[in-house]
């Protein structure tokens, strides 16, 4: 049985990491193979890919973004076949770090910040629990991905404790606004996208060159306090609400490992614009399947192949203006929600804006979050040769 077999983290999927080693703070590059991280550098060294091990010695991933698409490609097949090639396990063997010894950090230095909301069956619920009466989805959404510029300073990486947001929250009972921490306290289970190459400003990027650019992809928790939220964002969109911490897993799943979870996303209609149509295109619609556990308890399971707007296409429509791309930016898909009631990705959605709490495996109601749970979302693809990849985890504990 080779390294990794049968696991998550099989060679079929070789994720990034940012690592360091007890007794050693060098951070410095490495993969996920199995249950250990293989240190990136020595092995493309050994390789003959000594001109790659600068970047993949640096305490963030950037370096080695910005070298582009053919350097992405040529590290993984060298690290891919130094795993495989038993004969030749001497350099490996070496760089092998147990995955439960080390410390893993935030994996790469966010540039910008965007976040979408591509889920037409998140958008829908949210759209009937706060206006009931009218359409569920705006105008506008079936013609253009909606999205926002978040905070890329407070991108955390996964077990980072969340602090409960304070400020603003007005009821609809009460006369004036009061101050205090946030009382409906959620989560957005989303998937991240990491730009690599960057783009000249002016210069939109088409569909066709989302794979030149966009190197991989995280879980992301968008926590949300929906009190500050919804007082403060009238006319203007999410600020204060969302801007208090972003949580990404420390994994980022190259877009190379998830050629065989691709597969057409839902059917346009109404037809979009040129830039954004991607009919006859292979497609970006990415099957992934997440989970939610709240305090241990599964209570949702968002798939995100149901998501309506493509990564691609976000991209496309992100730089259309001529907005460019830096190396680390990162835009998130928006909550992953299916159609089911169990597969939504928020707790609003869950809990009906509170009118049918989720209970736990401990007999606990909830239908926000309470100081001291904890949420961990993680999720799964089809791999090459028949094999189940992961995405690892993101988790977070909410303390007061
Ligand atoms: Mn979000």
């Amino acid at each position: 049985m080779s390294l990794g077999e049968g696991s998550l983290f099989p060679v079929e999927n070789l994720p990034f990491c940012v690592f360091s080693a007890p007794g050693d703070g060098r951070r410095r590059v490495g993969v996920a193979i199995g249950s250990y991280v293989l240190e990136a550098a020595p092995v493309c060294e050994s390789r003959g890919l000594a001109s790659e091990a600068p970047a993949l010695s640096a305490g963030a991933l950037n370096p080695f973004l910005a070298r582009g698409p053919v350097a992405w490609q040529r590290v993984r097949e060298a690290l891919a076949e130094a795993i495989s090639r038993r004969s030749e396990v001497e350099p490996v063997a070496g760089n092998l770090h147990p995955l439960s010894d080390v410390t893993l950090h935030l994996p790469f230095e966010v540039a910008d910040y965007v976040d979408f909301y591509s889920s037409e069956h998140h958008a829908s619920n949210v759209g009937r629990i706060f206006r009931p009466d009218g359409d569920p989805l705006p105008p506008n959404w079936k013609h253009l991905p909606i999205g926002y510029h978040g905070r890329a300073g407070t991108v955390v990486v996964s077990g980072t404790p969340i602090v409960r947001p304070k400020g603003q929250r007005k009821r609809t009972t009460d006369p004036s606004p009061t101050f205090g921490p946030s009382e409906r306290l959620d989560i957005e289970a989303e998937v991240g996208f990491v730009v690599g190459s960057g783009s000249r400003i002016g210069e939109p990027v088409p569909l066709d060159d989302f794979e030149w650019h966009v190197f991989g992809l995280v879980l992301l928790n968008d926590w949300s306090a929906r009190d500050i939220q919804s007082w403060e964002s009238v006319p203007l969109g999410p600020f204060l609400g969302k801007s208090f911490a972003t949580s990404v897993s420390p994994f980022v799943v190259p877009i190379a490992a998830l050629e065989h979870a691709r597969l057409a996303p839902p059917p346009r209609d109404p037809p979009v614009l040129p830039y954004l149509d991607d009919s006859g295109k292979p497609p970006w619609g990415l099957d992934l399947s997440l989970e939610i556990a709240w305090n241990g308890t599964v209570v949702s399971r968002p798939p995100f192949r149901t998501m309506y707007w493509t990564p691609a296409q976000q991209l496309a429509h992100m730089t259309v203006n001529g907005a460019s791309l830096r190396t680390g930016d990162l835009y998130a898909s928006g909550t992953v929600s299916g159609p089911s009631g169990d597969e939504r990705g928020s707790f609003l959605e869950l809990s009906w804006n509170g009118s049918t709490p989720v209970s736990l495996g401990d007999g606990s109601e909830r239908s926000f979050l309470e100081d001291g749970d904890v949420v961990t979302i993680s999720a799964t693809a089809p791999g090459a040769n028949g094999t189940t990849i992961g995405l690892g985890e993101v988790t977070g504990q909410i303390l007061p």
